[in-house]
C-alpha cells in the first residue's frame, strides 16, 4: 500500500484523531536529546518526519492501530510525556507515531491494597497531587515529573529522586495492561508476589515500546509522611562523600535521598553554604518517626566519622525549590549560546570513581570550549551508585560538527564507564542515540535481546531502532 492510501485509510479509522498537520510532524520528530534541541534553537529540524499522529482514545484504539499498521509493516513510534532525552521518540520517514496522552485518568484507587491503577497518559504529577490529597505518594519523583506521563515511565525504567526508599519504577508496578504489536491486549494481573514462570512484567518495563504499547499501569502506593529528618553535609572530596554513601548503604539505612554533588555543581546552586573546593552531600529520611530519626542520626555519625562538615537543612530545602528546575530550563543554556546535556550511567563502588575521574579528565582534552563538567550521585545501592554527568560546552552553528562534538562526549561517557564494567544508562533509556553500545553493554547475553524482539515484534514495526539497533 502506498503512503497516501495509508493516510487515506487511517484518516478513515480514526477521523481527527489522526493529524497530518505539517508543524505538529515537525514537532514530533524529535525528542528533548541535547543535539537535536540545539538544531532546533538554531531554525533546524533534522530528524525525519513521521506521516502522522495518532491520538488513541482508548486501548482499543491502540489495538486498531497496531493491527493495521502490523499488517501493512508500518513503523510505529509510541509517544506519552515525550520528555524522553535519548532519542526514543526520534521518528523515521513513514512511520506513525501512537500517543497515548488521551488514555488518561485515575481508573481504580484501592485502599484497602495500597494501589493505584491508571492510564498510560495519566502525567505522574497530576497523579501524585491526587494521591497526595488522600494521604498518600507513589514514591516516584523523576526531575522529569511536570512532563513525564505513566507510559513513557514504565517503558524507560524510570526512576525517581526518593528511589533509595521507595525504589525505580520495577520496584512500584503491580501489573499493567498492553496491547502487543499484532493488535491483542494482554493484562498482567495485579498480586504482591509472583513466582509463577518469568516476570512478564519486566518485559515492558525498559523496552522502550519494542514489545507492546502500555495502556494502563498499576502502581503501589506509600503512606505520605508530612514530616521528614533532613541533613546537608560538606565534604573534601568526591571520593570521600562516595565512601560515605557507601557505608550508609552496606549498613542498611535507607534514606529516601540521597545525593553528593561534586565541587563544581555545589558551586553553582549552594555557593553560600559552601567552602571552596567542597563536595555536598543532601539526606532526606522519610517514613515512620522513630525510623526516619534513626536513619537521620546514623547518617550523621557516618558523615561526621568521614569528616563531613554539618550544613543543616537549608541546602536540602534549596533543594527541594530547585530540583525540578530543568524541565522549564532546557533551552536556557541554549540562549546564552551554549550546547547542554546530561549522561547518567552506573557502577560498582570499586569503580565507579574511576569512572567520574576518567570522564572529568578527558573532557576538556577532547572537545573544544567546554564551559562545564560536573556530576552527581542521586541512585545508590548496596553494590554501588550512578553517575550523572551535567556537560556543556559553547554551541557552534555548523550543525554536522555539532553533532560530532555530542558523539565525542558520549563517546568519552559510554567508554569510560565500559572500561570499568558499568552500565551505559542507568534511567533514562537507550533510545535511538545509545543503540551503538548495546552489543557491549550485554556481552554475551546481547543475542536474546534480538531474540525478544522477533518473539514479540515478528514484522518489528515497534520503535524498531531503540534499544537495539535497528537491522
Ligand atoms: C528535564 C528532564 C528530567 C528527567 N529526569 C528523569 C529522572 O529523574 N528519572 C528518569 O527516569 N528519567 C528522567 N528523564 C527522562 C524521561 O523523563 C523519562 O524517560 C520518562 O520516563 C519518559 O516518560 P514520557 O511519558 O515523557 O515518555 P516519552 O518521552 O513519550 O517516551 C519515552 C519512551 O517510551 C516509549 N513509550 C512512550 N509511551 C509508551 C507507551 N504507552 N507504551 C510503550 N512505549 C511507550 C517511547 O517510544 C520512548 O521510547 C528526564 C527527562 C527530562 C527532559
Amino acid at each position: 500500500m502506498n503512503q497516501q492510501e495509508v493516510i487515506r485509510q487511517l484518516q478513515e479509522m480514526f477521523g481527527e484523531y489522526f493529524i497530518t498537520d505539517e508543524d505538529v510532524l515537525r514537532e514530533r520528530s524529535s525528542d528533548l536529546i541535547g543535539y537535536r534541541r540545539w538544531e532546533r534553537y538554531n531554525g533546524a529540524y533534522l530528524a525525519e518526519r513521521p506521516m502522522g499522529v495518532i491520538m488513541a482514545q482508548n486501548t482499543e484504539d491502540v489495538s486498531k492501530a497496531l493491527a493495521f499498521c502490523n499488517e501493512n509493516r508500518i513503523l510505529v513510534v509510541p509517544q506519552c510525556g515525550r520528555s524522553c532525552v535519548c532519542s526514543g521518540t526520534e521518528t523515521y520517514e513513514g512511520s506513525v507515531v501512537l500517543d497515548g496522552t488521551a488514555i488518561n485518568g485515575i481508573i481504580e484507587f484501592d485502599e484497602e491494597n495500597y494501589m493505584v491503577t491508571a492510564g498510560c497518559g495519566t502525567p505522574l504529577e497530576y497523579l501524585e497531587e491526587y494521591c497526595n490529597k488522600k494521604g498518600y505518594t507513589t514514591g516516584h519523583f523523576p526531575q522529569s515529573l511536570p512532563l513525564a506521563q505513566l507510559g513513557g515511565l514504565v517503558s524507560t525504567r524510570s526512576i525517581g529522586q526518593l528511589s533509595t526508599l521507595y525504589g525505580g519504577i520495577e520496584d512500584l508496578l503491580v501489573g499493567l495492561e498492553a496491547v502487543l504489536a499484532d493488535g491483542s491486549v494482554v493484562r498482567i494481573k495485579n498480586v504482591p508476589r509472583r513466582a509463577a514462570g518469568p516476570d512478564l512484567r519486566q518485559l515492558f518495563m525498559g523496552s522502550e515500546g519494542n514489545i507492546g504499547f502500555v495502556t494502563e499501569v498499576t502502581l503501589k502506593l506509600f503512606h505520605l509522611y508530612p514530616e521528614n529528618w533532613k541533613g546537608a553535609y560538606g565534604i573534601d572530596s568526591v571520593k570521600e562523600g562516595l565512601a560515605v554513601i557507601k557505608e550508609i548503604m552496606q549498613a542498611g539505612y535507607r534514606p529516601a535521598v540521597v545525593r553528593l554533588h561534586d565541587a563544581v555543581e555545589a558551586e553553582m546552586t549552594y555557593k553560600k553554604f559552601m567552602n571552596e573546593g567542597e563536595s555536598i552531600l543532601l539526606f532526606v529520611c522519610e517514613g515512620p518517626e522513630g525510623v526516619r530519626n534513626a536513619t537521620g542520626a546514623a547518617i550523621d555519625e557516618i558523615a561526621k566519622k568521614h569528616g563531613a562538615r554539618p550544613l543543616g537543612e537549608k541546602p536540602v530545602e534549596l533543594w527541594y525549590q530547585v530540583r525540578n528546575d530543568t524541565c522549564d530550563d532546557l533551552y536556557r543554556a541554549n540562549k546564552q549560546g551554549l550546547l547542554r546535556d546530561t549522561c547518567e550511567i552506573s557502577g560498582n563502588w570499586s569503580d565507579i570513581y574511576s569512572i567520574y575521574e576518567n570522564v572529568l579528565r578527558r573532557f576538556p582534552e577532547e572537545i573544544e570550549d567546554v564551559t562545564q563538567i560536573s556530576a552527581h550521585s542521586s541512585h545508590s545501592y548496596q553494590t554501588g551508585t550512578n553517575m550523572y554527568f551535567v556537560f556543556s560546552w559553547k554551541g557552534v552553528k555548523d550543525l554536522a560538527k555539532s553533532e560530532q562534538q555530542y558523539d565525542t562526549a558520549m563517546n568519552i561517557i559510554m567508554e569510560e564507564t565500559l572500561r570499568f564494567g558499568g552500565s551505559i544508562c542507568h534511567h533514562h533509556g537507550v533510545g535511538k542515540y545509545r543503540t551503538r553500545w548495546m552489543a557491549q553493554e550485554h556481552g554475551s547475553s546481547f543475542p536474546m535481546m534480538y531474540k525478544l524482539k522477533d518473539a514479540f515484534d515478528p514484522n518489528g514495526i515497534m520503535n524498531t531502532g531503540t534499544f537495539l539497533p535497528k537491522r
